[in-house]
């Protein structure tokens, strides 16, 4: 009998998600019940959205829920490299293995030829896709092309009759119409493989017996079908589960809803209380329980229980199962939570630092430094009233300053002041009167530890939640004024690179 060999495929391109870390508890669960391994390879073939930071931070972070894998970029594995970057060889021989056996072509379209006849099918309202015009080049004229130079993408053939029929897990068959697949892409111009060759090659290579993922992928699936079969490799079990949502069942988003796992370490929920609550989208354990542990999910587990009405991820049930967690713990156990979570030298350091210039005696320590360990501050309008800067300065400050800092891939002190200094000036302030909101939303008043210092030790997590707290707290930001506000924004950042330096 073949092992079962399950994967997750994560792309670092952003905070670690709570949604990876659903997929990947998912996949878990299926390969030990079953007594397989369960894999996690990197999909970084984007190569201008992929960071060495969100692969760390995501790794971390599922290892922080206490998700283990068999073999990965960090531990290895007999089917090494994990990373698709550096794999691009394997994909290359692959992808011209297809050229060479006509499943496969050369596309030379400009992306002007491309746009044009996008708009084009969009007027006559017909699916927009590749129209075929490459498909039929002699090799000849091929191969003089590409020797001149001329930059060209491998496109995969498509059949443009019949139905695709995808055998899920959890849906049955899923049939697809072949029209409405487009000829993908397989290499890009630059010799990077896209997502669909690299993620089936690998899944071959790697011997995934299960494709669990989730259900944002199934219009992808009749391409991954056809690779299988044009490599005639035999093609792994498909399962694409539910999208978790916001409680108004909108796909969960950052907008709605603190979405990254690292934001919940910090605010201090248990990992197992996380992993807990993740356990219970869309899935039950038999006697209904709520409070679980991954092992005992694991005896129970069965995938056919998983429901496809799209799980609700609600901050407000989590933390009520994080309640329960804490309250059943026994007192050292607790202690051990504290310690993990902030009470420890390292994070105890680096707040002592901050407050041993501003203390008279020990006791006020916890005057100085109580913001340093709570989710949130408690601010209203009144805290923000500045004489120089109106409420509505105040929230565009923090507004402008939001967009920023959600972009800002490395948090450090350095980098949180380069940014917040440059925002400033491109606005037009005085620093310090730049910097006051940032004193309130973060600390709760202006007379704190220097805050960038602050936000740095906070980490991005709570100092975004901090400072979008404050704009709600000020009345939030309109739709309207967001665009004019980005438009804006953009304008000023533009104005400056065009300034030749040392011109005023
Ligand atoms: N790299 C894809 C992602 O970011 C993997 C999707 C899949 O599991 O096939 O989720």
């Amino acid at each position: 009998m073949t092992t079962v060999r399950t994967r997750i495929a994560p792309s670092p391109t952003g905070d670690p998600h709570v949604g990876t870390a659903f997929i990947a508890l998912f996949n878990v669960c299926f390969a030990r019940q079953h007594q397989g391994k369960f894999i996690l390879r990197i999909e970084d073939t984007d190569q201008v959205r992929s960071t060495r930071e969100s692969e760390e931070q995501i790794l971390q972070a599922l290892k922080w829920v206490g998700l283990e894998w068999d073999e990965g970029p960090d531990v290895g594995g007999p089917h090494a490299p994990y990373r698709q970057s550096e794999r691009s060889a394997i994909y290359h021989q692959h992808a011209q293995q297809l050229v060479k056996d006509g499943h496969a072509f050369h596309c030379f379209c400009s992306s002007e030829r491309l746009d044009a006849l996008r708009a084009e099918q969009m007027a006559a309202k017909q699916n927009p896709g590749y129209d075929g015009h490459c498909i039929n080049l002699e090799k000849a004229e091929v191969e003089k092309r590409l020797a001149a130079g001329e930059s060209a993408v491998i496109r995969m053939k498509v059949p443009r009759e019949g139905t695709c029929v995808i055998p899920d897990m959890l849906r049955g068959d899923i049939e697809i119409p072949w029209v409405e697949v487009d000829m993908q892409v397989l290499m890009k111009a630059d010799g990077l493989p896209t997502y669909h060759l690299a993620n089936v090659v690998d899944d071959h290579l790697m011997e995934i017996t299960h494709v669990i993922r989730g259900e944002e992928w199934i219009s992808s699936t009749p391409k991954h079908v056809l690779l299988y079969k044009l490599f005639g490799w035999q093609q792994p079990v498909f399962c694409h589960m539910p999208l978790l949502r916001n409680p108004d069942k909108s796909k969960l988003s950052k907008r709605k809803n603190p979405t990254s796992i690292n934001y919940y370490e910090r605010m201090g929920f248990l990992p197992e209380a996380l992993l807990n609550y993740l356990g219970r989208m869309g899935w039950s354990m038999p006697d209904e329980r709520e409070k679980f542990t991954l092992d005992e999910m694991v005896e129970n587990f069965d995938i056919k229980r998983v429901s496809l009405g799209g799980p609700i991820f609600d901050v407000e049930k989590l933390s009520w199962l994080n309640s329960v967690w804490l309250r059943e713990m026994s007192v050292p156990q607790l202690m051990q939570a504290f310690q993990k979570w902030a009470v420890n030298p390292e994070y105890l350091s680096r707040v002592v630092t901050q407050i041993q210039p501003r203390i008279q005696t020990l006791s006020d320590a916890a005057g100085w430094a109580g913001f340093f360990f709570s989710g949130g501050v408690n601010v209203t309008t009144e805290s923000f009233a500045h004489k120089k800067l109106t409420a509505d300065e105040v929230r565009k400050i923090l507004q402008v300053s939001l967009w920023e800092l959600e972009a800002l891939r490395q948090w450090n002190h350095d980098a949180i002041a380069a940014l917040l200094t440059k925002i400033s000036e491109k606005l037009g302030y005085k620093l310090r009167d730049f910097m006051f909101p940032f004193f309130v939303a973060i600390a709760g008043s202006a007379s704190s530890t220097p805050v960038m210092e602050s936000m740095n030790i906070l980490g991005a997590d709570l100092t975004r939640h901090r400072l979008r707290n404050a704009i709600a707290v000020l009345g939030g930001v309109s739709k309207n004024e967001a665009k004019d506000w980005e438009k804006e924004w953009k304008q000023k950042l533009v104005e400056s690179v065009d300034t030749p330096q040392g011109a005023a």
